[in-house]
């Protein structure tokens, strides 16, 4: 056992991002076989004993990811500044300590990736993975498939430049559309703000799939493990 970089065992523990890592040890969070470490500079295995903040820092675990159906009216941090309930407090107690890849905001359904492993978290919701997203959304309003097109250039808005969007008109219920849309960065609040752009509000909006994974034979609120093969595969 050759051991691996101390920010990437914090990181895989699912305590925090390698960067954040380095910032704790930098601040003086983290002892390294009783000795106040002073540099993110050294290797450790499973037989060293590091503590942050005075705990002993978990035994790694392999990587585990989950898939998550999220009801609306759940917001995705650990600790709502607001007191509203969060996705943590709901998620079945047989779960281990799980980050989630990226966000949905409140009143957002569907597709949430749940990882033990804060650095693979962290990869997965760049940008720069290059995922799709897909959501079905209802929006009130009119739009026609030609407004809809102009879209797949990406947009500025307010100085916020977001990427292409493919963006399709399934029908019209009412004063509302249905659409489906995809983009590949998710951004904060990107899919209501680009529509907004274009005259619709967004009152429904649900992720049906993040990169290779779906939304799938998924019930609210239910959870599903993603196992062997197809975990190594897609990651
Ligand atoms: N776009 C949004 O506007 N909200 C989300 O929750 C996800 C994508």
């Amino acid at each position: 056992d050759k051991g691996e970089r101390i920010a990437k065992v914090m990181a895989r523990a699912g305590l925090c991002s390698r960067r954040d890592a380095e910032a704790w040890i930098a601040a003086g969070r983290v002892e390294l076989n009783g000795t106040l470490l002073e540099t993110p500079a050294v290797t450790v295995t499973s037989a060293d004993k590091v503590i942050v903040d005075g705990k002993p820092l978990p035994m790694r675990e392999r990587t585990r990811l989950w898939l998550y159906h999220k009801p609306r009216g759940l917001v995705t941090t650990n600790k709502d500044p607001e007191g509203r309930p969060t996705v943590f407090e709901r998620l079945p107690k047989e779960l281990p300590r799980v980050l989630a890849v990226g966000r949905l905001d409140i009143n957002t359904e569907g597709l949430l990736l749940l990882t033990n492993d804060g650095g693979l978290a962290r990869v997965l919701e760049l940008p720069a993975t290059g995922w799709l997203r897909r959501y079905r959304v209802r929006a009130f309003g009119k739009v026609t498939q030609a407004q809809l097109d102009g879209l797949a250039e990406g947009v500025a808005i307010e100085g916020v430049l977001y990427g292409a969007i493919e963006a399709t008109l399934d029908k019209e219920q009412g004063d509302n559309v249905w659409l489906t849309v995809g983009l590949r960065e998710g951004k904060n609040r990107e899919v209501k703000r680009v529509l907004e752009h274009i005259g619709l509000a967004v009152n429904r909006l649900i992720r049906l799939s993040f990169g290779p994974f779906q939304l799938i034979d998924l019930d609210d609120g239910e959870v599903r493990e993603i196992r062997g093969r197809v975990l190594r595969d897609q990651l």
